[in-house]
Order: C-alpha cells, then sequence, then structure tokens
C-alpha cells in the first residue's frame, strides 16, 4: 500500500472517528500518530490581485485572496498613497503567481518565503503588497474558525480602541475650539498642529520661488515661526482647557535635531501625552541623546520599513510608543512580534492610522489594539459615507472609541462595483516638495 494512499485512508479514518483505520494491523501507533499529525488537505490560494479604489480621492489598494473553497476569500491593506501603481504591480505580477497553488492554512511560511521570494527586501512597496496578502490570509483563518481575529490573537485586553483626534487651527484660538469641539464628542485624546505640518503659514518671502527655484506650488517652511509658536500653542491650550484633555503633537521630522531637541524640552513642562517624529529615521542614533535630556515620552516609527530601525530604540528603551504603519513593515505577522518585543520593553503601541490606510487597514489596527495588553492610543481614521459603502463591515467611531464587529476575520468587506465608482486620480501621487527659504528640500 502507498504511503499516500494509506495516508488518505488514516485521515479519512480521523474525520469518520474510526478506530479500525488507526489502530490496523500494519500501522503501529507510533506511525499512525505521525501520520495523523499532518495536516488535512489544506486550503489552496487561488488567486491574489489588488484592487484600487478612491472614495474620498486617497489612493486606496486592497488585495483579495481567493481560495480553494468556493466563496472563501480574505482581505488585506496594500495602500501606500505615494506608490500605488508600484504596490499594484508588485501583487499582480509577482505575489499572485508566487503564491498560486500553495495552502492559505500557514501564514508565517508564506510570509517568509514570500518575505524573501524578492531576495531584497524590507522596503515600503514589497512590503505593503506583503502586507495585503498577509492580512487576507488572516483575515481567511478567521473566517474559517468561525471567530474574529483578535480572538486568534489572544481575546479582548480593552472593550474597544482608545483614539486620538486630529485638531489644529491657524492660531492658538483656533486650535483651543478645535480640540474643545473633539472633547465635546468624547475623545480624550487631541493632537494638536499648528497650520498643519511645520507651519508653513506662518512664513513668509520664500525667496526661491522669486529665484525660479523648484516649482512655484513647491510648500514652504521656515523652521524659526514654527519651533516659536508651537510651546506657546500648548501653554494656551493648557490654560484654557485645563490638564484632562492628553493633547499629542507631531513634529514630523522638519526641522533640525538639536532644534527638535530644544523643542521637546520646552513642551514637556505642558504634559504632551507624546510628542511624534521629532527626528528623521536618518537619525535615530539623536534619541539617546534626546532620552538624556528629558522625561517628556516620545512616540516614533510610521516612517520605519526595516527590523533594524526599530529594534535598538526599543531594547533601549529610548522611545515610548511604536508607531510603524503596519502595511509598510509586512502586515499583521510582523506587526504582532513588533508588540511583543515592545512589550517587554515597556514600549506602547499608536500604529499610525491617517486616511492613506484603507478601512480593511483599520480594522487590522484595531483587532490587534484590542489584543495585545502594550496598547497605548491608536490614531483616529474618519470613515465618510462613501468608505463605508465601498467597505461593508467598516469599524465604528462612538464617543472617542474605535468599535468593530464580531464576524469573523477582520469582518470587514470590499463591494467591487461600489469600489470601481471610485477610479484612482490622475495624479499617481507623491508628497509635495517642501522647502526652506533658500530652497532647500525639508525632509518630510
Ligand atoms: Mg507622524
Amino acid at each position: 500500500m502507498s504511503t499516500s494512499i494509506r495516508r488518505r485512508q488514516v485521515l479519512a479514518g480521523l474525520a469518520a472517528g474510526s478506530s479500525s483505520v488507526l489502530l490496523g494491523s500494519h500501522t503501529s501507533v507510533a506511525q499512525t500518530a505521525a501520520v495523523a499529525a499532518l495536516p488535512t488537505d489544506p486550503l489552496r490560494i487561488t488567486r491574489v490581485r489588488a484592487i484600487a479604489t478612491a472614495p474620498d480621492g486617497i489612493r486606496l489598494v486592497v488585495v483579495k485572496v481567493e481560495t480553494s473553497q468556493p466563496g472563501l476569500y480574505g482581505l488585506g491593506c496594500a495602500t501606500f498613497n505615494q506608490r500605488p501603481l508600484a504596490v499594484i504591480e508588485a501583487v499582480n505580477s509577482y505575489l499572485d503567481p508566487f503564491a498560486r497553488g500553495r495552502s492559505a492554512d500557514n501564514i508565517e511560511d508564506l510570509w517568509q518565503t514570500a518575505y524573501t521570494s524578492s531576495y531584497w527586501r524590507n522596503g515600503p512597496v514589497l512590503n505593503n503588497a506583503l502586507s495585503g496578502l498577509d492580512m487576507a490570509l488572516w483575515d481567511i483563518k478567521g473566517k474559517r474558525a468561525g471567530m474574529p481575529v483578535y480572538q486568534l490573537l489572544g481575546g479582548r485586553c480593552r472593550f474597544a480602541v482608545d483614539l486620538y483626534a486630529h485638531a489644529g487651527g491657524r492660531d492658538a484660538k483656533e486650535t483651543e475650539d478645535s480640540v474643545r469641539s473633539f472633547v465635546e464628542q468624547g475623545f480624550r485624546h487631541v493632537r494638536i498642529q499648528l497650520g498643519g505640518y511645520g507651519s508653513a503659514h506662518l512664513s513668509q518671502n520664500p525667496a526661491f520661488r522669486d529665484a525660479g527655484f523648484g516649482l512655484p506650488e513647491d510648500e514652504h517652511m521656515d523652521a524659526g515661526p514654527y519651533l516659536r509658536m508651537m510651546p506657546r500653542v500648548f501653554e494656551h491650550v493648557r490654560a484654557t482647557l485645563g490638564d484632562e484633555v492628553e493633547l499629542l503633537h507631531d513634529v514630523h521630522e522638519r526641522v533640525e535635531p538639536i532644534e527638535a531637541i530644544r523643542l521637546v524640552k520646552e513642551l514637556e513642562q505642558y504634559r504632551p501625552f507624546f510628542v511624534e517624529d521629532p527626528f528623521a529615521p536618518e537619525q535615530n542614533g539623536y534619541f539617546k541623546i534626546l532620552r538624556q535630556q528629558t522625561s517628556c515620552p516620545i512616540a516614533m516609527g510610521e516612517l520605519f520599513n526595516n527590523p533594524h530601525e526599530w529594534t535598538d530604540l526599543i531594547t533601549g528603551r529610548y522611545i515610548d510608543f511604536i508607531r510603524v504603519h503596519l502595511s509598510q513593515i509586512g502586515g499583521l505577522t510582523p506587526a504582532r512580534k513588533l508588540a511583543a518585543l515592545a512589550e517587554h520593553f515597556g514600549v506602547r503601541s499608536a500604529w499610525h492610522g491617517p486616511g492613506d490606510v484603507s478601512p480593511v487597514g483599520h480594522a487590522c489596527n484595531a483587532h490587534l489594539d484590542l489584543a495585545i495588553h502594550n496598547f497605548g492610543i491608536q490614531e483616529g481614521p474618519r470613515f465618510s459615507e462613501r468608505l463605508r459603502e465601498v467597505f461593508p463591515g467598516c469599524p465604528e467611531i462612538r464617543d472617542g472609541f474605535l468599535h468593530i464587529n464580531e464576524l469573523p476575520g477582520f469582518g470587514i468587506d470590499l463591494d467591487e462595483t461600489q469600489a470601481a465608482r471610485y477610479p484612482l486620480p490622475e495624479d499617481p501621487g507623491f508628497w509635495k516638495p517642501v522647502r526652506r527659504r533658500d530652497g532647500t528640500a525639508v525632509r518630510p
């Protein structure tokens, strides 16, 4: 009798509960145990494809993984708003042929083999494509188990996901009013920005435009006005709204490292919940220097793609919140490991969650947020009516918390007919240049 026939008989016997097959005269108990440990015929991946849609003008890419079980599929977020076409190509031309025919059950194995299938790895385009596949496999796993994904991760640590809102204004009073409106909606945590990133409206007379350097629409920012005004805005908001509201701020890496250190030290007295991205990832070495000078909580990581970028910051205890964008690091599989690493070093999560994460990605954030002990805070999304039509089952925001439904998997679907109504904009997408007065490019 061939091994494969014998294996099928054993498995058929297992399915039927037949002890005569399990303990047949030609099979030892040990052999039977070894054979029975093999999985049943695995669920196969039959197709992996990228679906693009832009209901709110933001270029969303979602990956749909179809399986050998009719009607069973999963969805994952592969949204990279600045390079969506490259991600779509990576999914359709590379991941699809790589994954077809492979088991949909072995998520870790598929992640590892797909990760190294390009040999060169850890870049944002391929990580996003990989994330689409990875999250979709978790979605499928949850559907197979009849459970929400957070249950597969160990169950709930909290009843809902606490969010922070984005407030801001052109001056301190407008910012105060904006914060107040979010507090009235139930938010406890509010990020404050003065006129957006870098307070560009405070800058005047960009000489580079008169000189014809760059393009006229390139943005201008002077670090000085921003650095002087931000502490005054914090002072005003604390004075008018008191201590209950938690205030956050994003430096967005736009100033020199020593300027950021001075700013964070000035802001410390207003007890920020965290100050985010004081340095660009290329200046990671400054976090140790910053830590020696202030106890202001620091968040970092939305631009990270590579484990080498976050490992030392976490194990050195130089940051308080890890803020990666889940699809940028390759999906839920690496993110749950990152969360576990951070927990051991007292670092909490604050996953990146702006509009350029698809609702599928927001749902994935929320499932992980619910399941990990070291959850810190979640950047609050906004879901328009159009987004909710395209993504049935979209999470909901109530009283400053994000709530998911209890459907199996991520509990969210994609209506492809609705999605097709919102094609990507003609503009393929890029981060607009920001320049100093003399035209020097500023890193975002
Ligand atoms: Mg940021």
